[in-house]
């Protein structure tokens, strides 16, 4: 095992930006370099240990309240967790990064017509056809993080940029080893 240090890496953007994708092939790439490291992913999570939760101001930040519980147990034990969740509204983020010791946010910046145009999951166009109440982006707010620790461009640059980024910042960080090439 590589000798990380626990951390909470938590992406926040929009649907469809490219949290998951890029934390996916973050953990994939700690993993093969030995580091210890999870996904708590939002969709996921709302399907499990935040079944029942709707889309409220305050299920949201709920919801919010118990992913930055797990995953601030996971860091203090030494893991590298990573959170995938919109992570809508400033004062949720302000809730993680005092609730969690070593929080380091990243904002997945992608523009909200590049979000709808991929449409992933379809949603944008249920949303813009009022199918789906509170949508974020739509007829939800997203406020756009002010202090984020990472911004990532998820327009212009690619997932494998993306994660050298990250990767990079955990190293010059003290989260990662700084051995010269090893994750960048
Ligand atoms: P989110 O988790 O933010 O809702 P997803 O990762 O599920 O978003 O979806 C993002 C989509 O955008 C994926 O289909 C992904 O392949 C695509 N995509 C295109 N370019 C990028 C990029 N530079 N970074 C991340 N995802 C990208």
């Amino acid at each position: 095992m590589m000798e990380s240090k626990g951390c909470v890496v938590w992406f926040t953007g929009l649907s469809g930006a490219g949290k998951t994708t890029t934390a996916q092939h973050l953990l994939q790439q700690l993993r093969e370099a030995g580091a210890r490291a999870e996904l708590l992913d939002g969709d996921e999570l709302r399907a499990g240990i935040c079944k029942g939760l709707g889309f409220s101001r305050e299920d949201r930040m709920e919801n919010i309240k118990r992913i930055a519980y797990v995953a601030g147990l996971l860091a203090r034990n030494g893991v590298i967790a990573i959170v995938s969740a919109i992570t809508p509204y400033r004062e949720m983020r302000q809730y993680a990064r005092s609730a969690i010791g070593s929080y380091i946010e990243v904002y997945v910046d992608c523009p909200l017509e590049e979000c709808e145009r991929r449409d992933v999951k379809g949603l944008y166009a249920k949303a813009r056809k009022n199918e789906i109440p509170s949508f974020t982006g739509i007829s939800d707010p997203y406020e756009v993080p002010e202090n984020p620790d990472i911004v990532l461009n998820a327009h212009g640059s690619t997932v494998s940029g993306n994660v050298v980024q990250v990767c990079s910042w955990l190293a010059k960080s003290g989260y990662l080893p700084a051995r010269e090439g090893e994750l960048v």
